[in-house]
């Protein structure tokens, strides 16, 4: 280093930190740490460059080389200006001159390029060296190369904003660009349009043939879904089989019926992943700014309102959200509002529905039924209020306070002295991909001091098959704990023999839509009569709920349908009247006469 170091003045090293490294800074010194002086510059990691007053190149240390590529011997008596790429906008190296000038330093990020042509970034700081006149002797440049932690924070900021999976925008970056549309829409005087699309059915494909392939399917529809649309327009995923498309500029609204129709076509042309064909449908949902929402999140919503109703009205469809859809998601809020003080004030309670053994007439169970006696609304419907306790979570612990009250209930009746009856609740999807719901239940019967025999759970086809494999592990679990399990509303899900199968359940419970109709529609009796044959080669019990009249029960008595519960024999009751009934039963030999009725 001696023979380019042609300095006036021999420096020493003091740290000072400049922002992420250690920097140098000049005083001084005696002529014998002139080596050690050597040696460190020769060692550090950062690149230095000791420029004189013209700014002439007099000194590079070896890590300038390995950061620039180029040698001393290139760089020694040139220019400082040589080094600088012109990727520096004009006006910031003005500035940065400007500033070492006015005070001494300048330090900042610096894009750079290599003598191999290849571009990178560098964290440079500038330092004036003044002799005893308090001129300029001397420029001391530091420099690293930080492009790799350059682009790790890129790509931390575009994970951030996009799907891992699909490389798609996400939720958040999705936010921005409406905000941005919605501006630009509101001073153009044009629309945005929302479209929130669901593959229909999407679990069936992950459970039947697996993560990946439903991944690769979700790859493909993405990449599809993108190309129908238009440049401008921004397809999100938003976690799980749901995308959100946000159109802005829309002028003439039916262009969005197009693009939807296009949307469902693609989508629903086959896919052929690791040797399957696989076909599946999607449903959308679209809300346009300003008709029907002022912000990101309204419109999200109100299109998610009208993909939901795309779903009920058959799926593979596509609808704009409506005033109506308006009015229910109203009704849900303002029930949402009121079920939040519903528990803490005392307006749930649970009614009782008997369930019938039809061979002999007695009661043997009950179904426990939520009613919410609101203040000033009166009766609320368990269908009006449970999607909404779903969708917000409350329908935990409500559902664990069903869980206990019920089996309470069971526990006093027993201690009363009646026959024991097993008493059902029923239970939600959402409470199922609970991961302690094993331990809530198991709590509640420890508390109500109830037998694990005196409960069984009404579980749905929908819930056991969001996940499958969970779930059985858990029937599993609670079977094996004595507790009875029931299928609810069987026949209107997905009724596959082989899942059937393989879930340890007691009992199928044939849904009241076929039960209702089964003596005037053949398809209905049909489907009724084959449920109760199933059950039996399948070893479990059948009960039929919503019966109404003698006919129904003739016809289900008939087919050899082990129980029934509906209106016929009695409507879900308060506690004390379900136990009026059963002392009734009692005192006529436990046998409800239902032959008298038909
Ligand atoms: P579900 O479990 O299928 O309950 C049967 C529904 O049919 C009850 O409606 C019951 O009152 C009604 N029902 C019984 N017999 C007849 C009949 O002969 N004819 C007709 N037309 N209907 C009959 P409800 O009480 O309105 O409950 C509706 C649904 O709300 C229930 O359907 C169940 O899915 C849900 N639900 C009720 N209580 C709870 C609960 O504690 N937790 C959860 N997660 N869901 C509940
Ligand atoms: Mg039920
Ligand atoms: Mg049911």
């Amino acid at each position: 280093m001696e023979n380019l170091l042609n300095l006036d003045v021999i420096i020493e090293c003091d740290e000072v930190e400049v922002s992420g490294f250690e920097a140098p800074v000049m005083h001084i010194v005696a002529e014998p740490d002139i080596r050690l002086f050597a040696r460190i510059f020769d060692t550090i990691h950062e690149g230095v460059i000791v420029s004189n007053a013209e700014n002439n190149i007099e000194f590079v240390n070896p890590a300038f080389s390995m950061i620039t590529g180029y040698t001393r011997e290139e760089v020694s008596g040139k220019n400082m200006y040589m080094l600088y790429s012109g990727l520096m906008e004009e006006p910031l190296y003005r500035f940065m001159w400007h500033s070492i000038n006015e005070t001494g330093r300048w330090q900042g990020e610096m894009a750079n390029i290599h003598k191999n042509g290849t571009s990178y970034v560098e964290w440079l700081s500038i330092h004036t060296l003044k002799d005893e006149q308090g001129l300029v002797s001397h420029y001391i440049t530091i420099f690293s190369d930080i492009s790799e932690r350059k682009t790790a924070e890129a790509r931390l900021v575009y994970m951030a904003k996009h799907d891992v999976l699909t490389d798609l925008p996400n939720r958040v970056l999705l936010q921005d660009r409406l905000i941005q549309a919605i501006i630009h829409a509101e001073q153009e005087k044009c629309s945005v349009a929302v479209m929130v699309m669901d593959i229909d059915r999407f679990k069936v494909v992950n459970d039947a043939l697996g993560h990946l392939v439903g991944d690769k399917l979700l790859q493909e529809a993405a990449n599809r879904i993108r190309e129908a649309v238009r440049a401008g327009d921004t397809v999100s995923r938003q976690g799980g089989d749901e995308f959100v498309i946000m159109l802005p500029n829309i002028v003439e609204t039916s262009i969005l019926d197009t693009i939807a129709l296009e949307l469902l076509k693609v989508v629903s042309a086959p896919y052929f992943i690791n040797g399957n064909e696989i076909e599946v449908t999607t449903s959308i949902g679209i809300s346009l700014f300003p008709s029907h929402g002022q912000d990101g999140d309204v419109l999200i919503k109100h299109a998610d309102a009208a993909m939901y109703y795309a779903k009920k009205v058959g799926r593979n469809n596509y609808q704009f959200f409506t005033r109506e859809m308006r009015e229910r998601a109203q009704e849900h809020m303002a029930i949402e509002k009121k079920l939040r003080r519903a528990l803490e004030r005392n307006e749930l309670c649970l009614h009782y529905q008997p369930q019938v053994d039809l061979r002999n007439g007695r009661i043997i169970g009950a179904e426990s039924l939520l009613r919410w006696n609101h203040p000033e609304s009166g009766m609320i419907s368990p269908a009006q209020f449970i999607p909404v306790a779903e969708e917000n979570g409350m329908i935990v612990p409500i559902g664990e306070w069903v869980l206990l009250e019920a089996c309470r209930q069971n526990q006093a009746w027993r201690e009363m002295g009646f026959p024991e009856i097993t008493m059902a609740v029923n239970l939600s999807a959402v409470q199922f991909r609970q991961k302690d719901l094993g331990e809530v239940i198991v709590a509640a019967l420890y508390k109500a001091g109830l037998d694990a025999s005196g409960l069984e759970l009404e579980i749905t086809e929908g819930a056991v098959m969001q996940d499958a494999e969970a779930a059985i592990s858990l029937l599993r679990v609670l079977k094996d704990f004595g507790v009875n399990l029931s299928m609810d509303d069987f026949g209107t899900g997905y009724s596959s023999l082989s899942y059937l199968k393989r879930f340890p359940i007691n009992k199928l419970k044939i849904d009241q839509s076929f039960v209702r109709d089964a003596t005037i529609n053949s398809d209905d009796a049909a489907i009724t009569s084959t449920i109760i044959s199933m059950g039996r080669n399948l070893k479990l019990k059948v009960i039929a709920e919503g019966v109404e009249t003698a006919e129904q029960l003739a016809f289900l008595k008939q087919q050899g349908c082990d129980e029934m519960q509906g209106y016929f024999f009695s409507r879900p009751i308060p506690a004390e009247q379900f136990a009026r009934l059963m002392a009734s039963a009692r005192e006529s030999d436990g046998q409800w006469h239902y032959d008298n009725y038909s």
